[in-house]
């Protein structure tokens, strides 16, 4: 059988794939004694698995299906775009319309101090290429020396060499000998784990100072960049204090460090805003997208670059000497702006911001602050993380947290709903069109897998 076999019963599935498949972020071992769940099917805000059970998505796939699984429109342009040019490049001379087209609508969602972008098929890819460009960047300036790039512990990048150097997740540091030269961390703005007794505000400065003295230890003339996710998401979601990111806007400014913002999982609606980093209200000098901005139909992703940026780049920087086959492959493009157009013409991201992010985090709060297992609730729009705490008074975590967490997340499969474990946190990302009944069993089936894991742990 050569071609795509949905008949197959879950065991054959599970058989074949263990004889040759490595998973992602898994032991492989371990998981071929467990089996993976087989997913099969994805409708609207749910997926069914190859047993015929149903879950809520709370976390989008992997935060990239924010306009819903399984959009005739979608497919129609793919598969319009599939007919009509299946495959051209913008190496050297040539372009195509799809591409053009979507980079055109695309500005018409940014701020206008972004003026262009270059696609890649992923967001390991555009923070691979960002970590080039602002060092080409630099070069082209005429101040060479600034080639260090700053990212922060358990902030997420991507797996490609560049990007997991550019994260913080020291156990994929290890993994191939990371980080590259030049890349340096700091902390995370992480108040409920860290802040101890101060404020959160107070916190927030002290966080977003690491950077300046961090700059200042490296010397300003050897640093090119910070690069950070607006909010914090495989880290856990973290939002920072609302005192940190106006001060680490201040400190680039003054050391004249580009401000890059990783908008992979921020973008395309997640709070509300197109963008995460404009709820947040700083102003950064590239963003990386990715994930929503194809609601994860098809690969693509991209670095957008300030208007400055580009302008010294194009005006000064001779051959971009960049390209993959595939950046902004047709396909992708048409169903980029197929993706797009329907976020906006449907108002979905106008109602996550509205009506139905507000509700979803209203009802986390009236849920969750009195849990006894729940020491934070933080979110905005459809994005949302839950702290468990040993002792809320205290701020005491679990010193077994991510077991915990990871329980907690296990039970929530078998009450039908799909959440997501970090360090201490469950998270969610649920699908921009969740409606107002599918958030209520979104929490429903997250409570009562909270209440199990409480009564688990006794
Ligand atoms: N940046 C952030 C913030 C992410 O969360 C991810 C993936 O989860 C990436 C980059 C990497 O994107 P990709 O998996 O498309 O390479």
């Amino acid at each position: 059988m050569t071609t795509l076999d949905t008949q197959r019963s879950t065991q054959e599935y599970q058989a074949i794939d263990a004889s040759h498949h490595i998973h992602a972020f898994i032991d492989q071992k371990a998981l071929n004694a467990e089996k993976p769940r087989v997913i099969t099917k994805g409708y609207g805000a749910y997926v069914e698995d190859s047993d015929g059970n149903r879950y809520l998505d709370g976390m989008s796939g992997l935060w990239c299906t924010n306009i819903g699984y399984g959009r005739k429109d979608l497919v129609a342009a793919a598969a319009k775009q599939m007919e009509d040019l299946s495959y051209y490049n913008m190496f050297f001379h040539t372009t195509h319309p799809a591409v053009i087209e979507l980079s055109n609508r695309l500005f018409d969602f940014l701020p206008k101090r972004y003026s262009h972008v270059v696609y890649t098929n992923s967001g390991s890819e555009a923070n691979e290429l960002l970590i080039r460009t602002v060092r080409r960047y630099w070069d082209v300036v005429g101040k060479p020396s600034k080639k260090i790039l700053i990212g922060r512990w358990n902030g997420y990048h991507g797996s490609t060499v560049g990007s997991a150097s550019l994260g913080g997740f020291k156990f994929m540091h290890e993994m191939g000998d990371l980080p590259i030269a030049n890349i340096a961390h700091i902390g995370e703005p992480y108040w409920y784990a860290h802040g101890g007794a101060a404020t959160p505000e107070a916190f927030g400065l002290t966080s977003a100072q690491e950077l300046e003295a961090t700059i200042l230890a490296l010397g300003a003339e050897n640093v090119g960049a910070f690069v950070a996710e607006p909010f914090q998401g495989a880290g856990g979601m973290i939002f920072p204090p609302a005192s940190y990111w106006p001060e680490i806007q201040r400190i680039c400014r003054k050391y004249n460090v580009l401000l890059c913002a990783d908008e992979v999982i921020g973008g395309f609606g997640r709070t509300g805003e197109w963008f995460s980093h404009q709820h947040f209200g700083f102003e950064p000098d590239t963003l990386t997208i990715a994930k929503g901005l194809t609601s994860g139909y098809v690969p693509m992703g991209g670095l957008v670059l300030s208007r400055h940026m580009a302008d010294t780049l194009v005006e000064n920087g001779g051959v971009f000497a960049h390209g993959l086959t595939y950046s902004g492959h047709p396909v992708a493009a048409a169903v980029a702006l197929a993706n797009i157009n329907a976020l906006d013409q449907e108002g979905i991201v106008e109602r996550v911001k509205n009506d139905t992010g507000p509700y979803l985090q209203k009802l986390l709060h009236e849920t969750f602050s009195m849990h006894p297992l729940i020491g934070e609730i933080q979110g905005q729009g459809f994005v949302a993380a839950i702290q468990f705490a040993q002792n809320k008074a205290t701020r005491t975590l679990f010193e077994n947290e991510t077991e915990v967490t990871w329980r907690c997340r296990t039970l929530g499969f078998e009450e039908g709903v799909i959440v997501r474990s970090t360090a201490g946190r469950i998270i969610m990302a649920p699908t921009l069109v969740m409606t107002r009944d599918q958030i209520d069993e979104l929490v429903e089936k997250t409570h009562r897998a909270v209440n199990r894991t409480a009564q688990e742990l006794g």
